[in-house]
């Protein structure tokens, strides 16, 4: 499989190439050349399998001529046996026709484990083969930088190191990251918030002869690698609940767009996906856009569920090209343009032939409490504040008679103090981080320091060599 960006300046790459690039030259996405195909015979052939195995089937064609198909198979299986259930993705019924799809089973908790974990080892086999090293650098305010940690700790030829802003990430996000025992990576409490750490970050990339020198790299949503390792648990949801032979909608608590954009890719390879719902919450861009085509950047406001507290959702380019027809330049234009006036300017044809398919919803924070408590007194269910946006999304537009996915992309007890506001009730968390608060816990302290953080980084890097 090749790859082009949606902008359509950068270089054509295989998959290895893309995972390592992340974000094109230009600016753009990755974007397989053209979707892969599952026929429905193919798709029945897939029911039943175990998670790990049908990962790597719906996944081949996406790393075809770059990784052979037997170690996928071996990756697919290593990364999913960590998983805390036997389903790895299990499908939990909540109504007649609303079935919560639980992304949450990973080290860390969130869905992104879904993604990371299995990218941790592409990274290590690709760089392997490569006879490369990587320094993968990022910033975190919570969830994001344990999910990153995991999936890196103990992959040979990466380093990871992640700075959180010191005394201001949750107690269990800050745990999940600084307990994580492995000699390659490296926590940093910096002295500032967390737009500080990010600024911190760019400025590393941005700082040329660093970059070269310790040759960074990211792991983050734009990575086309992650939107694909994300395809597989709709393709398993869905066959669940009959398809082929039926058709299903899905309703996914959204950010970045990455997470419902796999869904979509599902259907793009065969799945007979009729509806997406895209759930927000108070940062509602995505709704405005869907109810009345206003894509216009407005601050982000804290809420309930903090991963999808976003001012724009980078994945949602991918959607634009496609609709676009792929038009490159006409993507690249519509992009400027946004960037340049913070309002995205999209065709009304195009507009409409979206809303054929995507719908928005939105949930304020006192709705979101209401729901979790709803949920748990009607269907003895314990949602997480972003789960249940993707859960009520699912009972207010899920179309009648259709079972509708919803995606529950956090466990609860990662949101304690929520879950402890609606009912009453404080969640425990897994057996496997039952012990969470009792680790000890590795960091180093930096100020907010460029210069600082950099050496902090070099000497990690060189701490093997005399
Ligand atoms: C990251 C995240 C989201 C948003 O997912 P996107 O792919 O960015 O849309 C939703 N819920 C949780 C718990 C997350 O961690």
């Amino acid at each position: 499989m090749r790859y082009i960006s949606t902008r359509g300046q950068a270089a054509e790459l295989d998959f290895a190439g893309v995972l390592l690039a992340g974000l094109g030259t230009d600016g753009g996405l990755y974007m397989p050349q053209a979707w892969p195909r599952l026929s429905p015979d193919a798709l029945r052939a897939l029911r039943g399998l175990p998670y790990a195995e049908l990962a790597a089937r719906v996944l081949a064609p996406f790393t075809a001529g770059s990784i052979e198909f037997a170690d996928l198979q071996a990756m697919c299986r290593r990364a999913y046996a960590g998983f805390s259930h036997k389903a790895v993705v299990p499908l939990v019924q909540l109504d007649t026709n609303i079935f919560a799809l639980e992304l949450f089973h990973g080290p860390t908790l969130a869905f992104k484990d879904l993604a990371l974990q299995l990218v941790g080892h592409l990274f290590e086999h690709v760089l392997a083969a490569r006879g490369e090293r990587v320094r993968i650098v990022g910033a975190t305010s919570g969830d994001t930088g344990s999910a990153a940690i995991e999936a890196c700790a103990n992959r040979r030829n990466i380093d990871i190191t992640i700075l959180h802003p010191e005394g201001k990430t949750s107690t269990v996000q800050r745990r999940q990251m600084t307990t994580v025992r492995a000699d390659n990576v490296l926590n940093i409490a910096v002295d500032g918030n967390f737009d500080d750490c990010q600024d911190l970050v760019k400025a590393m990339f941005a700082d040329a002869g660093f970059r070269q020198e310790m040759n960074l790299s990211a792991v983050n949503s734009i990575n086309f690698a992650r939107i694909a390792a994300q395809i597989p648990y709709y393709v398993q949801a869905a066959l669940a609940l009959g398809a082929p032979d039926r058709e299903v909608a899905v309703a996914v608590p959204t950010g970045n767009f990455g997470n419902i954009l796999a869904a979509w890719a599902a259907r793009q390879m065969g799945v007979p996906i009729s509806r997406f719902i895209v759930a927000s919450n108070r940062n509602d861009i995505l709704a405005r856009f869907l109810a009345s085509n206003d894509m216009s950047v407005q601050g982000v406001a804290p809420s309930l569920s903090p991963s999808m507290d976003i001012q724009v959702s980078s994945n949602f380019e991918r959607l634009l090209f496609e609709f676009l027809g792929r038009d490159a330049a006409a993507t690249a234009q519509t992009m400027a343009d946004f960037r340049a006036h913070g309002r995205m300017a999209v065709p009304e044809p195009v507009w409409h032939a979206i809303r054929r398919d995507f719908t928005g919803f939105r949930l304020s924070d006192e709705e979101t409490l209401a729901e979790i408590a709803r949920t748990h007194r009607e269907s003895q269910y314990l949602a997480d504040p972003h789960s249940i946006i993707g859960i009520a999304a699912a009972r207010e537009q899920g179309p009648i008679g259709l079972p509708v996915i919803a995606a529950a992309t956090a466990h609860p007890a990662k949101f304690p103090d929520a879950i402890v506001r609606a009912v009453g009730v404080h969640p425990p968390l897994p057996p496997h981080l039952a012990d969470l608060y009792e680790r000890e816990e590795y960091f180093s302290r930096a100020p907010n320091d460029l210069a600082a953080v950099q050496t902090m980084v070099r000497r990690f890097a060189n701490r093997n060599t005399v």
